[in-house]
């Protein structure tokens, strides 16, 4: 094991699940000027559809409806992209926060989205700002997402810009000015915890948008369709079942509450099962297709055993785009215990199966399995794992897995993959030219326990274990076995078997890019741009990015030229309370072309105080500090002291002063407005002063290692 690979270990083996928060940016200002006027009004279905993938643009999320992030562009490929150089950057205003934006780009426009859902579009050829908007997120609404106030990206369709704010709203903008046109609510009246993160998918007169929350009390999974024009909802269609005691929406949700347990009141809770990845999109079948979230809570056990599948939670489905209609589902994970969301993309191409070219969509899921279905009725193909999986051997022919029982024992137990996945959010690519899938694929250690050892994990509202029914924290004080990894996995889809790998010194690299230039592109945790040949895995080029970088790359042409973006911010999930660089500066577009000589920003070193001392505790407030802040600091936070903190501060390396007054910063602190929870309805003073013998016993811990 590295020296990087060790302290990443360390610094992981902190954190919880996913989660919140912290720090930045009040300078975003609503700024329209720039007359330039994008050529995006004759953006429509058919020509998203058509781009698939010739184009010089890239017009969605994941370059076309098929999802394929995958450009046919090849005017640098694998004999001259040691020649590829900085052509622009653009700073973004954010820092503390991850980026995690794939760009939009339409004839030499660029729309860029920025943590906390700022819209930038610029000229594609030389980054220059031509307008900007803020949707204005309040800020305490950072505490109601699991995973950094991120944003993924924009849908661009007959000369709208179309966003969906970490706070629940779909926005369109005016594509030439960046002025509102309108803006629709898409969450239900009240109080509640929802967000959203990903991009939407316009098509055939209709922008489709999700949301996240299925770690959170009260979040029932839903797809919404609104009318491009004009924002009004055409049709929405949920994940899960509601209450039983009202009728059913459709036929589809009756079917569904058979495989949920009425005794656990499951509607009460949300089911979870939230839709919060972008969509792909057939339009010669109408099929919208999009993966779910876990189950609500994560423990089978809570929702009546693992005889309940909860459907449609972590699945594949797929509705008719033009009514909403239920058409299938494919569950990749029944009766899910380890946030095995499937909302990874889905791409779709046509594969030679037993000699027969059949239309598929592909899903390298959160649960280690690599998945191929016939995607015009959900059949399932084939299933095999492209990293280590111990919750199940393999799949049998009907598409159900073999379990190995794991998680039963009422004991802690290591889940493999974690929540963390095998594979997230990070975009994966498929090339039709070398019919190989490039994986962003990975290992977070993670080590869970029933709640029922753990009353400070109980029935807590807003409180992110409480909605898991496990302790995700457990690895505090269990550790994992194993050994993480960020791993590039070349897979051969109709093989099952992979092609080639590469390894990086972390996990929580970036998305992955394929062009017909035979190059793979994806950004890493340690700060780098890279490029392989896509056939057989050769390094060919990388680039310093000056900090870690988790989003996806892009490619386009202008005027015969290509380029290579990549949005940079270390952030997200994961990256809250680990680094694999000791940089962390503001979210910055970096933009690459053959020959480019423009100058990288420098970002700053994180500022750490050294290893935690002096702070006065008693020490028989360890043990109950150790539950408090596992449930409400350490996924940001990480283990004080197990390292030097994310995009988060890790507290075993701040002043001490700092600690010994956390309550100011605990109760309607000074990061309020930067993103951090004010904890005033969730803690005492009391626990406050547990907090801190916790804190300091574990810094000291630490430093007699
Ligand atoms: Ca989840």
């Amino acid at each position: 094991m590295s020296q990087m690979k060790r302290s990443v270990r360390v610094a992981i083996a902190a954190v919880g699940s996913l989660l919140l928060a912290a720090s930045c940016n009040a300078n975003e200002t609503a700024s329209a000027g720039g007359a330039q006027v994008a050529a995006s009004a004759a953006i429509d279905t058919a020509a998203i559809s058509a781009n698939s993938p010739a184009s010089s643009n890239w017009l969605t999320y994941g370059g076309s409806y098929n999802s394929n992030h995958f450009s046919a562009l090849k005017k640098i490929d694998t004999s001259n992209v040691d020649k590829l150089g900085l052509a622009w950057t653009y700073d973004l205003n954010t820092t503390h926060h991850g980026v995690e934006s794939i760009p939009v780009v339409v004839d030499g426009v660029m729309y860029v989205t920025a943590p906390w859902n700022a819209v930038h579009a610029l000229d594609a050829t030389t980054g220059e700002q031509i307008w900007s908007y803020d949707p204005r997120v309040p800020r305490s609404v950072a505490r109601k997402g699991c995973c950094d106030v991120v944003n993924r990206g924009v849908a661009v369709y007959q000369g709208k810009v179309f966003e969906a704010t970490f706070d629940g709203r779909l926005i369109a903008l005016d594509a030439a000015t960046g002025k509102l046109v309108w803006s629709t609510d898409t969450l239900p009246d009240g109080n509640h915890n929802y967000t959203i993160t990903g991009a939407p998918l316009a098509a055939n007169g209709k922008v489709i948008i999700g949301n996240g929350g299925a770690e959170y009390f009260g979040a029932r999974g839903y797809v919404s369709a609104y009318d491009a024009q004009t924002g009004e909802l055409d049709w929405r269609w949920h994940t899960v079942p509601g209450d039983p005691d009202k009728p059913y929406e459709n036929a589809a949700m009756e079917k569904a509450a058979k495989t949920w347990d009425p005794k656990t009141k499951y509607w009460k809770q949300g089911g979870g099962g939230t839709v919060w990845q972008s969509f792909s999109y057939d339009p010669k079948l109408d099929l919208l297709y999009f993966g779910t979230g876990n189950a609500d809570p994560w423990d089978p056990n809570s929702r009546g055993g693992p005889k309940y599948d909860s459907l449609y939670t972590a699945s594949i489905v797929a509705l008719k785009l033009s009514t909403g209609k239920y058409v299938w589902h494919y569950q990749t994970t029944p009766a899910d215990m380890s946030d095995y969301d499937s909302d990874q993309d889905l791409a779709l191409t046509s594969l030679k199966i037993d000699g027969e070219s059949v239309p598929v969509i592909m899903n390298a899921n959160k649960n280690g399995f690599f998945f191929v279905l016939d995607r015009r009725n959900g059949k399932f193909i084939s299933a095999e794992n492209f990293t280590p999986a111990n919750w199940a051997t393999g799949y049998t022919k009907e598409g159900k897995p073999i379990l190995t029982g794991l998680g039963q024992s009422g004991k802690p137990f290591e889940t493999i993959p974690g929540p963390y996945a095998a594979h997230n959010w990070q975009a994966a690519s498929y090339s039709p030219e070398t019919g190989l899938a490039y994986i962003p694929a990975q290992l977070i250690p993670i080590v869970m326990a029933p709640v029922g050892n753990d009353p400070e994990s109980k029935g807590k509202a807003g409180g992110i274990n409480s909605g898991n029914g496990w302790n995700t924290g457990m690895q505090l004080v269990g550790g994992g076995k194993t050994t993480p990894f960020g791993r590039l996995i070349a897979w051969n889809p109709v093989t099952q078997k992979q092609a080639w790998a590469h390894d990086y010194p972390a996990p929580w690299n970036g998305g992955t890019l394929a062009t017909a230039g035979n190059l793979v592109f994806q950004a890493t945790a340690d700060g780098r741009l890279v490029a392989f040949n896509a056939q057989n895995g050769e390094s060919r080029w990388e680039s310093s990015l000056g900090q870690g970088a988790i989003a996806g790359p892009i490619t386009y042409s202008v005027d015969g030229t290509q380029y290579v973006t990549i949005a940079v911010g270390w952030g997200g999930s994961a990256g809250q309370s680990f680094s694999a660089t000791d940089r962390q500066g503001p979210g910055t577009v970096f933009t690459f072309a053959l020959g480019g000589k423009a100058t990288p920003p420098e970002f700053a070193k994180r500022k750490t105080a050294p290893l935690l001392s002096g702070v006065a505790y008693d020490p028989k407030d360890v043990a109950a500090g150790t539950a408090v802040y596992l449930n409400n600091c350490a996924i940001c936070h990480g283990t004080p002291g197990q390292n030097k903190g994310g995009s988060v501060p890790n507290l075993g390396y701040v002043d001490a002063a700092i600690i010994k007054s956390l309550g100011s910063f605990v109760f309607n602190g000074p990061y309020v407005s930067n993103g951090m929870p004010d904890f005033t309805d969730r803690l005492t003073q009391d626990d406050v002063t547990k907090l801190k013998a916790f804190i300091q016993a574990t810094a000291t811990a630490v430093g007699k290692q």
